[in-house]
């Protein structure tokens, strides 16, 4: 199981689409669950406690999360001093530098939040951000770092993902995933939507198909959408929620209240139980997912999302258009796959990936 701990829920940012989106919003999703801030801001769970839960999961994974986790440089160095796990961490990449190697070369697999290129990562991120996550990169490379570096995208406003995708690999990561900045704050819809999505659809197919042209020489680019739906048509799985959360992942709050997911850290609603609990509650998308026909490859998006129905009905399905469009994008190109993986032009676990540790399958 994939365990996100919620070092600590103060940020060091104030980022255009979270901070700035959360304090313009009066009418938010706090008034449609029960919202309690956990009385400990900062990570407090006696290790003794964490252990004990712990103990009962023959393969537990730590996510360092926060808030901005790496806020809590001497919690990270105590956990990672008790507990001999795979380690990941979810992280804005600007302290990245205050964590010795020592830690910092354990956690494997490190996702940093960057938009893209330096105009579109300064603009939503403050002046600088860009410059101080690569500079960053390059000195954990530097200090020995051999681990998979992964540029967590929110795509809000500007359709470009392909060009921004592709920024981000020749600025040295390894794996790239996004997220669409749709449908998590009630005021931000607009019908200006309508033609973001065609857009957006436009560079999704364009990034397909410069993904084909790699492939086709060998080179695979790990883009997380792309792998983890052609895994799943390669294989037939059926797919839950990709994410894992409230099935394969759970988020463990500061005070060790265990919740869905760590976005939905400190919802009533989605408390899954304590670190006492031998077993935690499960959860699964409802709603328009439970009926939808392509719900086994798309899994149903965001639980909480589709819990908190903040965009009207035709948001909403625009959103899901764009799946439908991402996922028919990769479906016309499994033939050509299977043949490239038959004639030995790629590995068969090329499609392989480890799942719930935070990319996003389903933006
Ligand atoms: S496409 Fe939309 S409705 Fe269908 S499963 Fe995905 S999120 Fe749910
Ligand atoms: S996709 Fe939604 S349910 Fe999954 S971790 Fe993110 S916010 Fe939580």
């Amino acid at each position: 199981m994939h365990y996100h701990l919620i070092m600590t829920e103060r940020c060091n940012m104030q980022c255009r689409y979270c901070y700035g989106k959360s304090m313009h919003e009066e009418d938010n999703a706090l008034n449609k669950f029960t919202f309690s801030l956990s009385p400990k801001q900062h990570f407090s769970v006696p290790l003794e406690k964490l252990a004990a839960f712990l103990a009962k999961d023959p393969n537990p994974v730590l996510i360092f999360y926060g808030g901005e986790p790496l806020l809590q440089p001497k919690k990270i160095h105590q956990i990672m001093g008790r507990f001999d796990v795979p380690y990941r961490m979810q992280t804005n990449g600007l302290l990245l530098h205050t964590l010795p190697p020592q830690y910092l070369n354990r956690i494997t697999k490190i996702i940093i939040s960057i938009d893209g290129d330096r105009d579109r990562t300064d603009y939503n991120r403050g002046k600088g951000t860009y410059e101080t996550i690569i500079h960053n990169m390059k000195r954990a490379r530097d200090n020995g770092y051999r681990g998979e570096l992964i540029a967590r995208m929110t795509i809000s406003g500007f359709p470009d993902v392909d060009k921004q995708v592709m920024h981000l690999f020749d600025a040295g990561f390894d794996a790239v995933h996004w997220q669409l900045d749709a449908g998590f704050y009630k005021a931000d819809y607009s019908i200006g939507f309508a033609p973001f999505a065609n857009e957006y659809n436009s560079a999704v197919s364009r990034l397909v198909s410069e993904w084909m042209t790699h492939m086709r020489n060998g080179r695979i680019l790990l883009i997380y959408p792309f792998v983890g739906i052609v895994a799943s048509l390669l294989s037939g799985e059926k797919t839950k929620l990709r994410c894992g959360a409230g099935h394969s992942g759970y988020a463990i709050g500061t005070d060790g209240t265990i919740f869905a997911c760590p976005i939905m850290n400190g919802f009533q609603e989605f408390i899954a139980g304590t670190l006492d609990d031998s077993s935690l509650r499960t959860f699964d998308v409802e709603g328009n997912c439970e009926t939808c026909d392509i719900r086994d490859v798309c899994g149903g998006r965001c639980l909480y999302w589709q819990a908190a129905q903040l965009w009207p009905d035709e948001g909403n399905k625009l959103i899901c258009q764009t799946i439908r469009h991402l996922i028919h994008e990769l479906e016309a190109r499994i033939p050509e796959i299977r043949t490239l993986i038959n004639t030995g032009m790629i590995a068969p676990e090329t499609f392989s990936y480890e799942k719930y540790f935070g990319p996003e399958i389903i933006p």
